[in-house]
């Protein structure tokens, strides 16, 4: 049923707002742009970062993970893996069976955490992800699988920037992606998770705490030793890679008999050079974290709506775009998804009704056709510079690698393996991102380069992770 249509007396013309709406347009498109020379200042400046970052305590947060074997195959044994990301929590029981039967089994279960969660106090989000742990333990007698007086062994998951003082525990460093859980900023996770198990009366143990990226890592590594690289793109964003300990200022006189270590780049906290608009300020500015994780804000997919969302809203009040007045529900923060911006771009209808209906139904937007068109180019502008300039992140990393020793990287075949909803389900972010990477490495350097999707790679990963790290390691 459509709204009833009211139109108020305006003294401007319509042809002024249409111009006013094309300028803003226009203008939002000039700002937005991701020409060759701006992905490269972007990439370079991603590699400095990182470096600064490896160094001290200025540039790129480049945490240590303490995660330095990476996944061998042999691991064996039932596990569990324990997944808090920015949507959803899931967990795993993973029966690992060594070189040739590699992954036996998976059972796992997965919630969208409730919102009022993400604002919770620190007790009860972690009483949640223990009473999750609690319940698929239950469903069927796990310690019929374990060896007597065998602790269930945990590979945690945690998606969030945590300074890990060792593969077992780590402080949380700053909450993001709308999360605002009171008292566990500054507390050691796993300590939080202990403590709730305690309550749960569960008798297990954390073996690894590792970020999402590290987690997808060591899961895609798995199935192919080529994987250097591992991207989230998801609700928030972060990058992570194997790298020299020697070339790890900070953390100099740790002893690795690999001689390598995963580092979490936090590259979401990056913030040079980047194209901004006032659009993004504003939604900067609104956010549970101003001035933090600016490239996260830029093109992880919590926001790209968000920003799609205030545009409009400037547009409509300045430029008339729904008619005479501003649609109510625009003024809503987050009223439009990034899921909403990938459906309405997958409309090939002529009329584009599709893009007519999810504005109706989503924000009870009337709409002409050529204010559709207008909102698909909206969408487009901010989806195509979050894309490349995720393209252009990852040519930093690359790039970063290359220098370090020649040949690494571009000289033979390279996996990087991405995960998370804004990759998986938004093809022309997916397509954005890989052409920025391809423009700017070459076509011919590309051809070594594999980019692929490790789908809950992180799952397995951490429980791989958990396996390597094992107390009862000696028995396998
Ligand atoms: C967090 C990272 C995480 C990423 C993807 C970011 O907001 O800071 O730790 O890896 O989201 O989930
Ligand atoms: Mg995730």
């Amino acid at each position: 049923i459509k709204p009833r249509f009211t139109t108020m007396v305006s003294l401007r013309s319509d042809a002024v707002s249409v111009a006013e709406t094309s300028s803003i347009l226009r203008k939002l498109k000039e700002e937005c742009a991701t020409p060759l020379p701006v992905l490269r200042q972007v990439a370079d400046a991603m590699s400095a970062d990182m470096r600064a970052g490896l160094a001290a305590a200025h540039g790129l947060p480049m945490i240590p993970s303490f995660v330095e074997d990476l996944p061998t195959g042999n691991e064996k044994g039932l596990f569990y893996a324990l997944d808090l990301g920015g949507t959803n929590f899931r967990v795993l029981r993973v029966q690992l069976g060594g070189k040739d039967e590699r992954v036996v089994a998976t059972d796992f279960d997965q919630v969208s955490i409730p919102p009022q969660l993400m604002s919770a106090t620190c007790e009860e989000l972690f009483d949640f992800i223990a009473l999750g742990l609690a319940k698929l333990a239950a469903k069927d007698d796990d310690r019929l699988n374990l060896s007597p007086g065998k602790k269930g062994e945990i590979g945690f998951t945690f998606s969030f920037p945590v300074r890990q003082t060792s593969i077992d525990s780590g402080i949380l460093v700053k909450w993001t992606k709308g999360f605002a859980v009171s008292g566990a900023a500054g507390r050691d996770v796993v300590a939080c998770l202990n403590e709730a198990m305690e309550r749960q009366g569960l008798d297990m143990r954390v073996s690894a705490l590792v970020n999402d990226a590290v987690a997808t890592l060591a899961g895609a590594e798995y199935w192919d030793n080529d994987v250097a690289v591992a991207i989230i793109l998801g609700t928030g964003t972060n990058a992570c890679y194997v790298e020299q300990i020697d070339a790890i200022p900070k953390l100099q006189g740790h002893v690795s008999s690999s001689g390598k270590m995963i580092i979490s780049t936090e590259w979401g906290a990056f913030s040079k050079r980047l194209p901004l608009t006032e659009f993004d300020r504003a939604m900067d500015a609104a956010s549970i974290n101003p001035g933090e994780q600016i490239f996260e804000k830029t093109i992880s997919g919590m926001y790209l709506g968000e920003i799609v969302r205030l545009v409009l809203l400037e547009m409509a009040a300045t430029g008339e775009l729904f008619g005479k007045s501003i649609p109510e529900n625009l003024y809503t923060p987050f009223i439009l998804g990034t899921p909403d911006l990938c459906a309405m771009q997958q409309d090939n209808s002529g009329d584009l009704q599709g893009v007519g209906s999810l504005l109706y139904d989503k924000a009870r937007v009337e709409s002409t056709f050529s204010a559709r068109k207008t909102v698909l180019e909206v969408c487009d502008t901010i989806v195509k510079r979050g894309g490349s300039l995720a393209g252009a992140g990852i040519v930093g990393i690359l790039q970063k690698m290359e220098e370090d020793s020649k040949g690494v990287i571009f000289g033979k075949r390279t996996v990087v393996a991405i995960d998370g909803g804004l990759y998986e389900n938004y093809p022309q972010y997916r397509t954005y991102m890989q052409d920025s990477v391809k423009e700017l490495i070459g076509s011919e350097k590309s051809n070594n380069l594999v980019i692929e999707h490790s789908k809950d790679g992180s799952g397995i990963g951490a429980a791989l992770l958990a396996a390597s790290n094992s107390m009862y390691k000696h028995d396998f």
